[in-house]
């Protein structure tokens, strides 16, 4: 329609509303992982497995061993603005799940062929829902949930063409499991691509998880950071100055458990090391800052990679220090808790 001839005003029909949210939410396969694992996260699993086909364009699946979704609320699970995390105000100003915009499912569902199959304790039997034929049966799983994602923008051949070689996309796929990894090592993960098994990492202690993911050169090439200033808590590993890198790929922050990339945070991190770095040299770092959920809001951006401070002074200060802190401190102090 042209500017100027105008349509009575509607209510846009729902599949299409969901795709418009999908086009905020759901930018490729490696979007899909990120809401999928972050709903495992929320269920409590011990375990992860992401299945991958085609660098996830044919086939992302996450399947989880936690608390499972009662047979009677599958549906609801794909509803817009449906959600078991939060239900009121009160709750969303002191969210500790990773979800709570009952968004992810529904979204992700208007542009793929979706499939929830799960099973909740003290079930029988696991179920099964089809969602686009809203076919429910029994179905055969141990407890926990499978979403199964196939042909990710098969409708909407527009979005399709933005995505990359399979290469790229399995990259970008396992990055985003790399992000969670780092912040929940106690949590088991497992990529498999094509049917053979691209990377995996056992429940560890962090700084075990920090040299799965990311090496032991990480590890080694870094110090401890331990600070806390008033409602912040920052812990993590600093890179010493030496173990800079020429792209910012080792930069990893996370609040209150969520990965985040926020300007704040890489500003007070980069400012730790400007006596130290010169030029274009990238710190590494993986940094976990923890503060009073009260204090950030997370409900900035519909990917919630942004937050919000409301005194982001007082989080660069406590970052910057913290930083500073860890470089500062004698070498023979710092001792990762690696197996010897
Ligand atoms: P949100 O995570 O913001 O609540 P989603 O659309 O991602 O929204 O999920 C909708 C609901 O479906 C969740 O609130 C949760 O109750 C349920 N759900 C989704 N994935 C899982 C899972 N892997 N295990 C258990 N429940 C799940
Ligand atoms: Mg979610």
């Amino acid at each position: 329609l042209h500017p100027g001839h105008r349509r009575p005003i509607r209510d846009l029909p729902d599949e299409l509303v969901s795709q418009i949210a999908a086009g905020e939410v759901v930018e490729r396969p490696a979007s899909v992982v990120r809401e999928l694992v972050d709903n495992a996260l929320d269920a409590g699993a011990s375990q992860v497995t992401v299945r991958l086909l085609a660098g996830g364009v044919r086939l992302v699946s996450v399947e989880d061993d936690g608390g499972g979704i009662p047979r009677d609320e599958l549906p609801i699970a794909l509803r817009r603005h449906a959600t078991s995390k939060i239900a009121s105000l009160e709750d969303l100003e002191a969210v500790g799940t990773m979800g709570f915009r009952g968004e992810a499912l529904a979204a992700i569902a208007s542009v793929s062929e979706l499939a929830l199959l799960s099973r909740c304790a003290g079930q029988p039997n696991a179920f099964r829902l089809d969602a686009r034929t809203g076919e429910l049966q029994p179905a055969a799983r141990a407890g926990g949930t499978t979403v199964e994602v196939k042909e990710l923008f098969f409708s909407t051949p527009a979005r399709r063409k933005f995505l990359k070689t399979d290469a790229t996309e399995l990259a970008h796929c396992i990055e985003a499991v790399r992000r969670h990894a780092l912040a929940r090592p106690e949590v088991g993960f497992a990529i498999w691509h094509e049917g053979k098994l691209v990377e995996q990492w056992r429940p560890a202690s962090r700084d075990q998880r920090l040299a799965d993911v990311l090496g032991d050169d990480f590890v080694e090439g870094s110090v401890a950071v331990e600070y806390a200033a008033g409602p912040i808590r920052i812990t993590g590993r600093a890179g010493v100055p030496d173990a800079a890198r020429s792209r910012p790929d080792h930069q990893f922050a996370y609040v209150n458990g969520r990965y985040v990339r926020d300007k704040v945070l890489t500003h007070a991190a980069r400012s730790a090391y400007e006596d130290v770095l010169h030029g274009q040299r990238q710190p590494v770092y993986a940094l976990y800052v923890e503060i009073d959920p009260a204090r950030v809001d997370v409900n900035v951006h519909p990917t919630k990679i942004e937050v919000r401070f409301r005194d982001s002074r007082e989080v660069h200060q406590a970052v910057r220090r913290a930083v500073e802190a860890a470089l500062a401190a004698p070498r023979s102090a710092q001792q990762a808790d690696m197996p010897a």
